[in-house]
């Protein structure tokens, strides 16, 4: 059973002050709703013959804690960051939609040590209770801190929430160590695909993401009926944001009206030039309003892969943007100094620049003028509508994880009683990634838990990977494929 230190303090069961951040994610999850529950239908008729398993999935946002700070909470009506809460919600949303059995935690007091209602004991006490669990750094440290070294049998259900991505190189903690890429970040041994970001920055790590809203064919056309040709919306929610763009902004004045939505208290901040309409910080409602009468949407360098780039996009708008030459990095730019990657920003949305580019998209160095006249539909790649982030994560979470016997059961079996095969090919894949190695040892029935103690083996020789075999000291760990029913050889989409 799983231990962890200081469980003592008896739980208090005062409501919370009101948050911001979690007020801000209810806001945009009601918002969305109709949204997400359409795409629910969709995917749900191309899964029809899926088999699905309902997972137990425990999400414990940590940096939202009161006990990391909930430093985002005094911010959220002030201009601060929004992109986390938006992917949080949309998370959320998706694992709900999917029909997951989620519990939700942003207080470490109830994780460890408070009695959720319904509930007669601690969600993270005895045998873990999920089969995923979904945190980011804040929340890892939170566990270890509290469980100790019972975290790590457990490592292999845990994905980490991860904007920027963490490569291998600074996951790997003997190599980080001896070749300098260990990070504030941690070195936590977790297989590189359990590391989930915003954008696909490395196929190293999963690319989660989060959703933009989508339009139906009426809105797409009142959108272009009504667009106005001279209006920019510059991006940036805080003033400092548009430090030393008075040049810039003057010569663009000359040709369109400028609008921002920058938080100010009482007085237009002095950044932000006279001319400038500024809106304040919007509801994310009204912002997408004033995005869908907009021509272009300007980004002055930061924030870096922010979620508003694809909201302007889908609502119409030409996003302008400065390339970085040199390409910002971690070996450059105080932003990215520490992070756990080494990659290498070449404009504030690389993403955009890349996956989407023109018309949509104009990625240029802002001390050369460039002449642009184009009319672009709205925009959003499927992998950013509710329906692809849902047929995203549903593939995560059935095919990432693989299919544990009965102690007795041979992998044959253990797959077939799912609809599916078991496929020797990648057992590569899961010897490291779904089982936390105590032991080493050449034996056809690794990688296996010892049915008596838990514990985790792993098979030192490949050569060994096998489907077949059973024996009632293990459950064997097994990786399973999807099939075509008549050619089994092949997986579904494969060819
Ligand atoms: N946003 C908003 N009101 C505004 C400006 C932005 O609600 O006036 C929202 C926007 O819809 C987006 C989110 O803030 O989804 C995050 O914006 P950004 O791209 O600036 O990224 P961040 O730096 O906040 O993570």
């Amino acid at each position: 059973p799983l231990t962890w230190r200081n469980q003592t303090a008896t739980p208090t069961l005062k409501p919370p002050p009101k948050r911001q951040s979690l007020s801000f994610m209810k806001r945009r999850m009601r918002r969305l709703a109709a949204q997400w529950a359409s795409a629910a239908r969709r995917l749900d008729d191309k899964l029809r013959n899926h088999w699905r398993e309902q997972k137990r999935i425990l999400v414990h946002v940590g940096f939202l804690t009161e006990e990391s700070g909930d430093v985002f909470s005094p911010k959220v009506l002030k201009g601060g960051p929004l992109g986390e809460m938006v992917q949080w919600a949309d998370i959320l949303t998706a694992l709900h939609v999917l029909g997951h059995d989620l519990k939700i935690s942003v207080s470490l007091k109830e994780l460890f040590l408070g009695v959720p209602p319904g509930r007669g004991s601690c969600p993270l006490t005895g045998p873990l209770p999920f089969d995923l669990i979904y945190t980011d750094y804040h929340g890892l440290q939170q566990m270890k801190h509290h469980m100790g070294l019972s975290l790590r049998k457990h490592k292999c259900h845990i994905r980490v929430i991860d904007t920027f991505g963490t490569e291998p190189a600074y996951n790997h903690e003997e190599y980080a160590t001896l070749h300098g890429y260990r990070t504030n970040w941690g070195y936590w041994n977790l297989h590189g695909q359990q590391y989930m970001t915003m954008f696909p920055h490395t196929p190293d790590n999963s690319f989660m993401g989060f959703v933009a809203e989508e339009l139906n064919e009426t809105e797409r056309l009142n959108i272009q009926r009504n667009k106005v040709n001279n209006m920019a919306v510059v991006y940036g929610k805080e003033a400092n944001m548009w430090k030393g763009k008075e040049n810039f902004l003057s010569i663009l004045h000359r040709y369109m009206d400028v609008h921002g939505t920058v938080y100010y208290e009482t007085q237009r901040p002095p950044e932000v030039p006279a001319f400038v309409k500024n809106h304040g910080l919007l509801p994310q409602q009204e912002l997408q309003q004033l995005l869908r009468k907009a021509k272009l949407f300007i980004g002055f360098g930061f924030p870096y892969e922010g979620p508003a780039p694809l909201e302007a996009i889908a609502n119409g708008c030409i996003f302008l943007q400065p390339r970085f030459s040199p390409p910002h990095s971690s070996l450059n730019h105080e932003f990215f100094r520490g992070k756990p990657t080494s990659r290498k920003v070449s404009s504030q949305h690389p993403y955009a620049e890349q996956y989407i580019g023109r018309p949509h998209v104009i990625t240029i160095d802002f001390n050369n003028s460039e002449e642009f006249d184009a009319t672009v539909e709205p925009f959003l790649p499927y992998e950013y509508t509710c329906e692809g982030m849902l047929e995203r994560v549903h593939a995560y979470i059935q095919n990432q994880v693989s299919v544990q016997t009965t102690a007795g059961g041979s992998c044959v079996d253990a797959c077939q009683s799912a609809g599916l095969i078991c496929e020797p090919a990648l057992y590569r894949f899961i010897n490291i990634k779904e089982c936390e190695g105590v032991e080493s040892e050449i034996n056809h029935l690794f990688p296996a838990f010892s049915a008596k103690h838990a514990e985790c083996g792993l098979q030192q020789d490949p050569l060994l990977f096998s489907c077949a075999g059973s024996s009632v000291k293990y459950r064997r760990l097994c990786p399973c494929r999807d099939y075509r029913v008549g050619q089994v050889a092949l997986c579904r989409d494969c060819l």
